[in-house]
């Protein structure tokens, strides 16, 4: 039998991943340092939510995962973190950020039941909170998956993933989220024009954009930039005629 988190409530303003919005106009200091303690709703079940922070590439989402996951753990709590795999080892993985920060984390493929997996954890001890890196290559049965387990299991789960793909395409899991979470936030980042980056460029060796291939590319010489849609638009040709 599995029984809800303890801990599982909607996510405080203190704990938003938000950061620049964490900051106490007054003070300066983060927010989440003038919480005061919180008794845990009656019924948590009705309180636990799906959150989905989606961006594009190199916007600082594991940076902004870690964060928050920490800001649990230094009040005591327990988190959960899982992150997609690619190759056959099972086990462990690692989200690991930009800005040299990393956790090991627990892994998925998509033919891992998410319920499940989220179910045997929470049996050995209470997790305030799930953590999920790499969400745009879930597929739409774990992203259900992920649902259950915050409506039947009462335990948040914050996924983080891209939006769109090299193609402007939405990939199946942020598609699925974006159908099915309670809650959406967007992790933002600039392209170089000082504009918002919503789209992400695939750039071949000799640094010309692809628009063909797919959807998901490991260990290759590619490398990604993160640019507005005008300028996505410039870089892989699609210019007025
Ligand atoms: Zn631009």
């Amino acid at each position: 039998m599995v029984r809800p988190s303890g801990c599982s409530r909607s996510i405080p303003d203190g704990f938003s991943p938000d950061l620049p919005q964490a900051v106490h106009s007054r003070t300066g200091f983060p927010r989440s340092l003038h919480l005061q303690p919180v008794e845990p709703p009656v019924n948590s079940l009705f309180m636990a939510k799906l959150y989905f922070h989606y961006s594009t590439m190199n916007a600082g989402k594991s940076t902004i995962l870690l964060q928050a996951s920490h800001n649990y753990r230094e009040r005591g709590m327990e988190t959960f973190l899982l992150t997609a795999r690619f190759d056959t080892r099972a086990g462990e993985g690692r989200i690991a950020s930009r800005i040299g920060i990393g956790e090991t984390a627990s892994t998925f493929t998509a033919e891992d039941d998410l319920f499940s997996i989220i179910a045997n954890r929470l049996e050995k001890g209470p997790v305030a909170c799930i953590f999920l890196d790499e969400a745009q290559f879930l597929t739409k049965d774990q992203v259900w998956q992920l649902a259950r387990a915050v409506d039947d299991l009462g335990v948040p789960v914050m996924a983080y993933g891209l939006r769109v793909d090299f193609r402007g395409e939405l990939f199946p899991g942020s598609a699925a989220l974006l159908a099915l979470a309670d809650e959406m936030r967007e992790v933002r980042t600039i392209c170089h024009c000082g504009k918002k980056a919503t789209m992400v460029v695939r750039k071949g060796a000799d640094g010309k954009a692809l628009k063909d291939g797919a959807q998901v590319q490991i260990g290759g010489n590619e490398t990604y930039e993160s640019l507005c849609r005008r300028h996505w638009r410039e870089a892989v040709g699609d210019t007025p005629s």
